[in-house]
């Protein structure tokens, strides 16, 4: 009997050591669980003040960036380091291994199947998307369809999450989301319960509030991150040739702050870009030329870039400029009262 009883401890024991292999695989990790592995709640505190509030962020960050954080001793640092990567994996893993995890990434539908077509199903999970062209070619409009999209179950295009938006333009209308939810049948005032709404007045705010999403998504799931316009505030912040790098360097520090959340909490960043027109020899050939602002910074930092521009009336135009797994195709869609949609012939 005392045998039996000390065998379904065990089984019981093994099944928990399951579940804990199983969490291994899912994060992402509240910074508490950092506790468990011996350090200190105080110094668990300063580094969710310091904005990681994840053990993913931890384990993420250059040690030089750990160091930075006021209180905690490099002794300290090597210990959290060590701590975490207990956690998350960082080595080398198989590609087949790898092949298994990216089926999990889940794509949000853009509303048009044409353009879903195309980004084999739709926006990314767990990367950024760069959407640019030129004024009305409909950036902010596939943002706000994304934001109510995002809300859908998996099996009809969506990603089971909330959204969060920032918005340095001004342009987002939460009217919108409501004719936008009565064409996929979602109830509007949830949809409008479920995007987190901000505006960023500077670039340094935009910033900040990075800061605020982590620790909302630590709280609960969130699909889809946007900023609109990730750029337009760097423009007016620094001017001249002779702020250009540092407006590179707080723009590049931005975008990695992004790709963070991306890897973190596994949610689809979408950020839209402004264009200029191009003045070089090419013009001459070509015609006017456009291209998006914030130079290689940018063009890094996207994995996915799509370019906007308009069509005939309605229409618009969507281009796979450059992405590590999709041609570069087009496909036309068009803006309705319902937000992106098929274009009606
Ligand atoms: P910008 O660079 O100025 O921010 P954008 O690319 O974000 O431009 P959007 O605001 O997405 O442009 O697109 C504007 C277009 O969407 C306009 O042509 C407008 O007519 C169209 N549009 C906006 N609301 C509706 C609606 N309710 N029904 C149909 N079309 C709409
Ligand atoms: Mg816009």
């Amino acid at each position: 009997m005392e045998q039996r009883q000390r065998n379904k401890t065990t089984v019981r024991e093994q099944q928990q050591e399951d579940d804990q292999l199983e969490d291994m695989h899912h994060g992402p990790f509240p910074v508490e669980e950092l506790q468990a592995a011996g350090i200190a709640a105080l110094d668990i505190k300063k580094l969710k003040d310091a904005g990681l509030c994840t053990v993913e962020s931890v384990a993420y960050s250059p040690r030089k960036e750990l160091l930075q954080i006021k209180g905690i001793s490099e002794a300290k640092v090597d210990k959290i380091v060590e701590a975490a990567s207990k956690l998350v994996p960082l080595g080398f893993t198989s590609a087949g291994q790898l092949h298994a995890q990216r089926q999990e990434i889940i794509q949000i539908s853009s509303g048009s199947k044409e353009l879903d077509k195309i980004l084999d199903g739709g926006i990314e999970t767990g990367s950024i998307t760069e959407l640019y062209g030129e004024f009305r070619s409909g950036k902010t409009q596939l943002c706000h369809t994304l934001c109510v999209t995002c809300q859908l179950p998996l099996d009809q295009g969506g990603g089971e999450g909330k959204a969060m938006y920032i918005d340095a333009e001004g342009t987002f209308r939460p009217q919108r989301l409501l004719q936008i939810a009565d064409r996929f049948g979602l109830n509007g005032n949830d949809v409008l319960e479920n995007v987190a709404y901000a505006r960023a007045y500077n670039t340094d705010h935009q910033s900040r509030l990075l800061l605020e999403a982590a620790s909302m998504m630590v709280e609960t799931r969130f699909a889809l991150m946007i900023v609109d316009s990730a750029t337009a505030l760097y423009r007016t912040d620094f001017s001249g040739r002779g702020e250009l790098s540092a407006r590179q360097m707080h723009l590049a520090k931005f975008l990695r702050s992004l790709q963070k959340l991306a890897d973190e909490f596994g949610i689809a960043v979408v950020i839209t870009n402004q264009v200029v027109a191009q003045v070089d020899g090419s013009a001459m050939f070509a015609g006017p030329q456009i291209k998006p602002i914030g130079g290689n910074i940018m063009a890094h930092a996207s994995t996915t870039r799509l370019a906007l521009r308009k069509g005939r009336g309605e229409e618009r135009i969507c281009k796979v400029i450059s992405s590590p797994c999709l041609a570069e195709a087009e496909a036309r869609f068009q803006i309705s009262t319902e937000g992106v949609n098929d274009v009606k012939d």
